[in-house]
C-alpha cells in the first residue's frame, strides 16, 4: 500500500499520475478535503446566485419588464438550479464535516461528480451562447475553475477530466456554434493557444494541490499511527486500546453481552532477558504480541507496558484461547522451561466504568496468580473484589484515618528473659475504622507500602508513641522503652531521621526510651541509603537511638545484613519458634543465632514466644528478651499500666547496667 518507490521512469510516472492504492485513512482525508472545498465553494456560489437573482429583479422585474411569474422563472431558471444544487452540496458538506452522515459519506464522490457535471453543462451552454453573440467564453472558464477546486482527485483523473471537458468544449465551439446569419464559428488560433495554455496551467495547479493534500494526509496518518501503536511490538498501545474498548463495550452492551478483560503476563521474563539480552527479550515481546493478536482476531488488544498485554473479548472460549497463547509461547521456547504465561481475567459488569478500571481488576487477579505456581489462569471473583475494594479504601482514606484518629497504637510487652520482668514494649499500628471496624495490619501495612503512603501512618505512630511517653513522664507513671517499626520506604518517602528528631524534640523525650525497628526483608533495596540512615540514628543530635533488626532470618540476606550494618539488637523471626517443639534443628539454629549475635556484640530478642517451654529454652540459650502471646498480645497502653498495677507485669527495681541498649 502507499506510493511506490520512485526508482525508475515507469515508477516515477506511476507515482506522478497517482496509479497506486492509498490506505483508507489517506483516502478519507483526501475525500474530506474535497468535501470541505465543495462546501466553501458552494457557499460562494449560493451568494453569487442570490446576487444574480436580485440583479434580475432590480433590472427587469421592478421596472415592469416581466409579464408573468412563468416568464420570470423562464429567464432565471439556471440561477435557481445552481442555487438549489449548491445549497444541497453545502448542507451535505457541513453535515459531512460534523461527522453526522453515517453511510451517506460514501456518496460524496457521486454527489460531487453530479454537481460537477451540472456546473460544466451550465458553463458550456452559456459560453456557447455568448460565443455565438461574439462575446467571450469566460463563463466556461470560470465554471471549469470552480469545479476543479472540488475534484482534486488523482493526477490522472484530473488530467483526463480537464483535458476531456476542455477538448469537448473546443469541439462544440468549432462545430456547434453559429452566428445570427447561421455561419459556423470557430476559435481563432491565438485564442486556441491561450485556451490550451490555460488548461495546462489548471492541470498543474490541481496536481500540485493534490500532492500537497496527499502529503498532509500522509503525515497525519503517520502521526496517527505512531500515537496508537506500541513502538516495540507494532500492535496497538493502551491509548488505542482505551478508545477501541469504549466502542467495543457500547456495542457489546447493545447486544446484551458483557465482555471479558484479559491481562497477559510473561512470567520470569526477567530471567529470559538476562539470558538472551534485551534484544532477545524484545523479540519475545513481539512474538507474544503477535500470538495474542492472532488468538483474538478483530478484538481490542494492546501491550500495556513491559511484558503485560491486555485483551477485551466476547469469545465464549476465552480460557481456551488464553491457554493456546500459553502453549504456543512455551512450545516456541522448549528449552526455557521457566518461561510461562499467566493470565488474569475480569468479566465486565453493567457498572464497569472504563477500560483502565477493568484492566486493574484483571491485573489484581493476575497478581494473586504469582503465588500459585501451578495455575496460569485466574478470574477476578467476588471475594477478591471485596479484598480489592478494601485496599482501595485504605489508600484513599489514610489521610482521613490519621486526621480523625482512627489509627491507634497498641503495645505488646517485651520481657527480660532472665527474670521475666518488663523490659519495654513494641508499638504496633491498629486501624479502627468507623465503616469497616478493625482492619488488620497484615492488610493495611503492605497496601500502604505498595501505594507509597506508609510514611503517613508511621509519622502518626511516632507522634502517638512520643506523646504517650511524655504523658507518662509528666504524670509520674511507669515509662516503658518502646520500639517503633520503620518501613524501608520511610527513608525514601521522607527524611525519616529528621522527622523523628523533630517529634522527639517537640515532646522532649530522652532517646533511650525509643528503639527503631527495621525489617530485614526491607534491607535488600537501598543498602547505601539505609546504612547512612542507621549511622544518623546513632549519631545525630544528642543521645542515641538503638536500632534493631526486625524479623531476622525471614529474608534471604541475613548474614550480609549483619556484616554491613551496625545494629544494636537482633529480633529473631517468629518462624523459628513455629515448629520448635518437633524440630530439633530449630533449637540448634536459634542457639547459633544467639551465639553469633553475642560474638558481634549485639543483644537478642525472640519474637512469637507462645509457650512456657519456649521461654525456658530461650533463657537457657542465652536470649536477652522475649516477646509473644505467652506474655500478652498487643494492647492499649492503659491495659499495660493496669497489668503493672495488678502485678501481672513486674518492673525491675533498678535497671542493671546490662539493661542499657546503647
Ligand atoms: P512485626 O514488627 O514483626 O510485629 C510482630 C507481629 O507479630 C505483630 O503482628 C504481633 O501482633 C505478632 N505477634 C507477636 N507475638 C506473637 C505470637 O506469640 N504469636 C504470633 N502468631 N504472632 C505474634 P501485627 O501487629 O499484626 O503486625 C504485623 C506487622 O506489621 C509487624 O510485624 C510490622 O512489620 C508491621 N507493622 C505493625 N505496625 C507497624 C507500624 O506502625 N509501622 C510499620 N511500618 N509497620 C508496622
Ligand atoms: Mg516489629
Ligand atoms: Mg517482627
Amino acid at each position: 500500500m502507499g506510493e511506490p518507490k520512485k526508482k525508475n521512469l515507469w515508477e516515477f510516472l506511476r507515482y506522478g499520475l497517482g496509479f497506486y492504492r492509498n490506505p483508507p485513512y489517506i483516502e478519507d482525508q483526501l475525500r474530506e478535503a474535497d468535501v470541505r472545498s465543495a462546501a466553501y465553494l458552494t457557499a460562494v456560489v449560493c451568494l453569487v446566485e442570490i446576487a444574480m437573482i436580485l440583479r434580475y429583479i432590480r433590472n427587469w422585474v421592478l421596472p415592469g419588464k416581466v409579464a408573468s411569474v412563468g416568464e420570470f422563472f423562464h429567464y432565471t431558471y439556471a440561477y435557481w438550479w445552481l442555487l438549489g444544487s449548491a445549497l444541497l452540496i453545502l448542507i451535505y458538506g457541513v453535515l459531512y464535516m460534523k461527522g453526522k452522515l453515517g453511510r451517506l459519506r460514501r456518496i460524496s464522490s457521486v454527489l460531487i461528480f453530479l454537481y460537477f457535471s451540472f456546473a460544466i453543462y451550465f458553463g458550456i451552454t452559456t459560453a456557447m451562447h455568448d460565443f455565438s453573440r461574439g462575446r467571450m467564453i469566460i463563463c466556461f472558464l470560470t465554471m471549469l475553475m470552480y469545479v476543479t477546486v472540488i475534484c482534486v482527485w488523482r493526477p490522472f483523473s484530473s488530467v483526463a477530466i480537464i483535458g476531456g471537458v476542455g477538448f469537448l468544449f473546443v469541439w462544440l465551439l468549432n462545430n456547434r456554434t453559429f452566428d445570427k446569419a447561421g455561419n459556423r464559428l470557430s476559435l481563432s488560433e491565438g485564442d486556441f493557444i491561450n485556451y490550451i495554455t490555460f488548461l495546462i496551467i489548471l492541470c498543474i495547479l490541481v496536481i500540485a494541490v493534490y500532492f500537497q493534500r496527499y502529503r498532509d494526509a500522509k503525515k497525519s496518518w503517520e502521526l496517527e499511527k505512531i500515537s496508537v501503536t506500541d513502538d516495540l511490538t507494532g500492535i496497538p498501545n493502551m491509548h488505542k486500546f482505551d478508545e477501541d474498548s469504549k466502542a467495543y463495550m457500547d456495542k457489546s452492551r447493545a447486544e446484551g453481552k458483557y465482555p471479558v478483560y484479559l491481562v497477559f503476563d510473561l512470567a520470569n521474563f526477567q530471567t529470559y532477558n538476562d539470558r538472551f539480552d534485551y534484544n532477545g527479550g524484545d523479540e519475545l515481546l513481539v512474538e507474544m504480541g503477535n500470538v495474542i493478536v492472532s488468538a483474538f482476531p478483530g478484538e481490542p488488544a494492546a501491550r500495556q507496558f513491559g511484558d503485560i498485554f491486555s485483551v477485551l473479548t466476547n469469545a465464549e472460549d476465552y480460557r481456551e484461547r488464553a491457554a493456546r497463547v500459553r502453549e504456543q509461547i512455551r512450545a516456541a521456547h522448549p528449552t526455557e522451561t521457566y518461561l510461562d504465561v499467566k493470565v488474569g481475567a475480569y468479566r465486565t459488569k453493567e457498572t464497569t466504568r472504563d477500560a483502565r478500571h477493568a484492566v486493574d481488576r484483571a491485573r489484581h487477579a493476575l497478581k494473586q496468580l504469582h503465588s500459585r505456581e501451578d495455575e496460569f489462569f485466574l478470574e477476578y471473583g467476588e471475594r477478591m473484589s471485596s479484598d480489592y475494594s478494601l485496599k482501595q479504601y485504605v489508600l484513599n482514606h489514610v489521610d482521613e484515618a490519621v486526621r480523625e484518629g482512627y489509627i491507634k497504637v497498641y503495645y505488646q510487652p517485651v520481657m527480660w528473659a532472665e527474670d521475666e520482668t518488663l523490659a519495654g514494649c513494641e508499638a504496633l499500628a491498629r486501624w479502627i475504622d468507623p465503616k469497616f471496624g478493625f482492619l488488620s495490619p497484615g492488610l493495611f501495612i503492605p497496601t500502604l507500602e505498595e501505594g507509597r503512603q506508609i510514611h503517613k501512618l508511621d509519622l502518626c505512630i511516632y507522634d502517638a508513641v512520643c506523646r504517650q511517653i511524655r504523658e507518662c513522664i509528666d504524670r509520674g507513671l511507669p515509662v516503658l522503652p518502646t520500639s517503633m517499626n520503620f518501613s524501608q520506604l520511610d527513608f525514601e518517602l521522607m527524611d525519616a531521621v529528621s522527622e523523628l528528631e523533630k517529634i522527639v524534640e517537640k515532646y522532649e523525650i530522652p532517646k533511650e526510651y525509643l528503639h527503631v525497628e527495621i525489617t530485614e526483608s526491607a534491607i535488600t533495596r537501598d543498602v547505601a541509603g539505609l546504612k547512612s540512615a542507621v549511622a544518623r540514628l546513632h549519631s545525630e543530635g544528642s543521645g542515641r537511638y538503638a536500632v534493631w533488626l526486625d524479623d531476622f532470618g525471614s529474608g534471604y540476606s541475613s548474614m550480609n545484613v549483619l556484616k554491613d550494618f551496625d545494629f544494636d539488637l537482633l529480633k529473631i523471626d517468629m518462624e523459628f519458634l513455629k515448629n520448635f517443639h518437633n524440630n530439633p534443628s530449630s533449637r540448634k539454629i536459634i542457639s547459633c543465632i544467639i551465639h553469633l549475635a553475642d560474638d558481634l556484640n549485639m543483644r537478642t530478642l525472640c519474637e512469637g514466644v507462645e509457650t512456657r517451654e519456649a521461654v525456658d529454652f530461650l533463657r537457657e540459650a542465652g536470649c536477652g528478651r522475649l516477646q509473644g502471646y505467652y506474655y500478652g498480645k498487643p494492647m492499649p497502653y492503659e491495659d499495660i499500666l493496669a497489668k503493672i498495677r495488678d502485678g501481672t507485669y513486674k518492673l525491675r527495681k533498678a535497671p542493671r547496667p546490662a539493661d542499657r541498649d546503647a
